[in-house]
């Protein structure tokens, strides 16, 4: 449809458009190059023979006005066909490795806390292999991070909605600076692979990009004046966030909750998840660089069950942001509601994002080259470990076997390996829980559906947390498999009569996180948009990777409550609003009064 013979021969474009530059010519951000490349780009441009006007705008002596000018791009993925890019990604993996066994403190007010407990963060690809230890905070540092955060808010809270824009804008300057650093961080914690991990890094620099542009925008005040009356809405933040996060994303999720809250106004208390404490730690080290004033957010890994649930029930906190499991978010939806002190009265305000169990339509006239590798990227890509993961294919009866067939032909082709190694395609799960929640999903899809393929891993389960990719066909849309979330490579193949059929089953689900459907038929596409009942959909493509700004994210249903993430009002949430009406018609004036 974008090509030219239709541009040329149906819509009869002029001649000069036909010939037209397809796009316009990518923004040069200099401040993304190395040294030499920048010094150079700036001596030329200081010679006035060569214009970068986005480059310009980047080095603007005022980043606050920058900012506001600047409109938001996403920060491009590292190209790893690029040799440069290969060894430094390399030489950082070594680097990293060579710091294996260091400790995180807890960081409360700006001071780092030891505790007695501490967590051992493993290495998913080689599970004997400590990656480092963090400090584990009970219900006492709970409290002195509330405090922490308390005093530091009306300061905070103070500092005009630009200025705070402006540390977020240079966390994401130190995260490019230290990109393929904190990727490597992420392979070795999280067990993703290295392009998974640069994804995670880049899209963490554009929740700090993007969320502060747009507070600028959302928290300016707005008025009404009618003869006599003034009024004016403001934007005041909530108070204390308590940000709970999932180990899947562990620097994006992790950052982007965190630089919502803080934007608005509010301190925060991160906690991560107790599989990935080290790429936390580094984030506050990132904010701790940055100068950001101390108490403005404390670092605070701990237990979920104990740290987790103290923190989302102390009365100091007055909004939870949550990514993860569907248990755990309804139990904190449910708490939100409930006063655990008499000193703040107040509900909680959650944000909890959840589970999903994603479906992809593959329809009758499908191109079958492009459903097959965009359905097994979006099953298997860091191992189905991705809340938006496709985890049923419901494929039309005509293609049904010619689908299946290649599909699973194509899987067992899947490169396992650790996350380290640049060929790894299929990588581990995040610790033996995951192992064995996967392995007792499988048993079950076993008495359910017919096993098409159960990826053979070999060796790699003695070194790391590894389950191969498993497809099970003949499905019947009602089986556990094609119901609960696995989080983990097992996808369900469902067999659909007809379209009815396969949208009734797509949505049959608790879940509204991502969908997709792959047509050629525009009717078809027309109905995917109406009845699918999903928070992103995606026609024709994979249903991950959505980017920020682009692909706003986030699903209903049982899949979370909240405003999407990198979306264009995800920031208000951790604002109330406050309305002053004012009456103007003076009845005297008292000036000194
Ligand atoms: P999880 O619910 O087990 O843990 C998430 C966080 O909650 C962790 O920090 C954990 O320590 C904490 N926690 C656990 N129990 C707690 C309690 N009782 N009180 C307070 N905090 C507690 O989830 P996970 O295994 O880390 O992540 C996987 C889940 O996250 C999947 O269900 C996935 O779909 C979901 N997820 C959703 C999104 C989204 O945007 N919708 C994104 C990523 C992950």
């Amino acid at each position: 449809n974008d090509s030219f013979l239709k541009a040329g021969f149906h819509d009869n474009a002029p001649v000069d458009k036909l010939l037209a530059r397809p796009v316009a010519p990518p923004a040069l951000v200099v401040s993304a190059l190395p040294e030499t490349a920048r010094g150079f780009i700036n001596a030329v441009r200081d010679n006035g023979s060569f214009r970068v006007a986005a480059a310009e705008q980047t080095l603007s002596p005022n980043p606050e006005t920058a900012m506001s000018h600047q409109s938001f791009t996403n920060e491009p993925p590292t190209d790893f066909a690029v040799t440069e890019h290969r060894s430094t990604m390399s030489a950082a993996l070594w680097r990293t490795v060579e710091q294996f066994g260091r400790h995180a403190p807890l960081v409360i007010a700006g001071r780092d806390v030891d505790t007695a407990a501490r967590i051992e963060s493993l290495n998913p690809s080689h599970h004997r292999q400590v990656v480092g230890t963090s400090a584990a905070a009970d219900v006492a540092h709970v409290d002195e991070a509330v405090v922490a955060a308390r005093r530091a808010l009306p300061g905070w809270a103070r500092l005009d909605v630009g200025r705070r824009g402006q540390y977020l804008w240079a966390v994401a300057e130190r995260m490019r600076t230290r990109r393929f650093e904190l990727a490597a961080w992420i392979v070795h914690e999280s067990g993703k692979g290295w392009i998974e991990a640069d994804a995670d890094v880049a899209e963490a620099i554009d929740f700090c990009e993007y969320y502060a542009r747009q507070a600028v925008e959302l928290l300016a005040p707005r008025r009404v004046a009618v003869p006599g009356e003034t009024n004016q809405l403001t934007r005041v933040p909530r108070g204390v966030a308590a940000v709970i996060a999932p180990w899947n994303f562990p620097l994006a999720i992790l950052t982007g909750m965190t630089v919502g809250a803080l934007v608005a106004g509010n301190p925060v208390i991160m906690k991560p998840a107790e599989q990935t404490p080290l790429v936390a730690a580094e984030l506050m080290q990132i904010f701790r660089d940055v100068d950001l004033p101390a108490g403005v957010v404390q670092y605070l890994p701990g237990v979920g069950e104990t740290t987790g649930a103290a923190l989302a029930a102390h009365e100091g906190v007055d909004v939870i942001a949550f990514t993860g499991s569907r248990q755990v978010g309804m139990s904190l939806y449910r708490q939100g509601a409930e006063q655990s002190g008499t000193l703040r009265p107040s509900v909680k305000h959650v944000v909890a994002e959840m589970g999903g169990k994603n479906a992809i339509i593959v329809d009758a006239d499908a191109d079958l080259d492009e459903a097959v590798l965009g359905v097994m990227h979006s099953a298997f890509g860091f191992q189905g470990q991705k809340c938006s993961a496709c985890s049923r294919a419901i494929v039309l009866a005509d293609v049904y076997d010619r689908f299946l067939e290649r599909l699973v032909e194509a899987t067992r082709s899947i490169t396992v390996a650790p996350a380290e190694d640049p060929g790894s395609v299929l990588g581990p799960l995040i610790d033996t829980a995951a192992v064995a929640k996967v392995q007792r999903y499988v048993e079950i899809g076993k008495s359910e559906a017919r096993l098409a393929l159960a990826g053979d891993v070999g060796a790699l389960a003695d070194e790391g947390h590894f389950v191969g990719a498993h497809i099970f066909a003949d499905v019947p849309p009602n089986a556990v498999i094609a119901r609960e979330e696995i989080f983990g490579p097992v996808l369900a193949v469902i067999r659909a009569g007809d379209l009815d059929d396969a949208i009734a089953f797509a949505n049959a689900s608790d879940y509204a996180l991502t969908g997709g459907m792959y047509s050629r038929s525009p009717a078809n596409l027309e109905r995917a948009r109406r009845e699918l009942e999903v928070g992103n959909l995606y026609l024709n493509r994979g249903v991950t990777g959505a980017l920020v700004g682009r692909q706003p994210f986030g699903g209903f249903k049982l899949s979370g409550v909240g405003h999407k993430a990198g979306g264009p009002d995800y920031v208000l949430q951790f604002t109330h609003a406050r309305v002053v009406t004012e009456n103007t018609m003076r009845r005297g004036f008292a000036p000194d009064e």
